[in-house]
């Protein structure tokens, strides 16, 4: 799959943006929405998206829409930094398959890291359930507020 793939509407993330899919959600505005990593490498993964921005890439986003998306990842960081105390917050984005992207809809990853603690494999293992992600989510949401 190369860099200048097609968005599919029907991908994972655009399905949680219509609530076609359900998520564990951390912030959510017109325009942007930070949920839990149903993969989560460390305690607190959150993912940030754009609800609006129809990019699949970090190369083909729209300036204002990518600006929106790095304060509200700004913010999310922050809001993981205050409500669970990590160590440090790695940032991350996969622009194309051969870089790690599995999922075509514009994301920005927020991964707490945790003194000690290996950060798990991307993308991989089993799914957490709802349930132990809503407790971590309410602390960042808490944070948050
Ligand atoms: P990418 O590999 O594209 O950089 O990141 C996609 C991320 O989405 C991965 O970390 C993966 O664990 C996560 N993911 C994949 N499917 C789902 C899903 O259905 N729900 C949630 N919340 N996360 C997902």
């Amino acid at each position: 799959m190369s860099l200048e793939t097609e968005y599919d509407p029907d991908n994972i993330f655009a399905k949680i943006i219509r609530g076609d899919m359900p998520c564990v959600k951390v912030l959510e505005t017109d325009k942007i929405l930070a949920f839990m990593d149903v993969f989560p490498q460390s305690e607190g993964h959150c993912l940030v998206i754009h609800k609006q921005s129809q990019a699949v890439n970090f190369l083909d986003v729209e300036p204002e829409a990518l600006s929106e998306l790095t304060a509200a990842t700004q913010e999310v960081a922050r809001a993981v930094h205050y409500g669970l105390n990590p160590d440090g917050i790695r940032i991350m984005q996969f622009s194309g398959a051969r870089a790690g992207q599995t999922v075509f809809h514009l994301h920005i990853h927020v991964l707490p890291v945790y003194e000690g603690v290996v950060v798990a494999a991307h993308a991989s293992g089993k799914p957490a359930d709802a349930e132990s992600l809503e407790p971590i989510a309410a602390k960042i949401r808490a944070a948050l507020a």
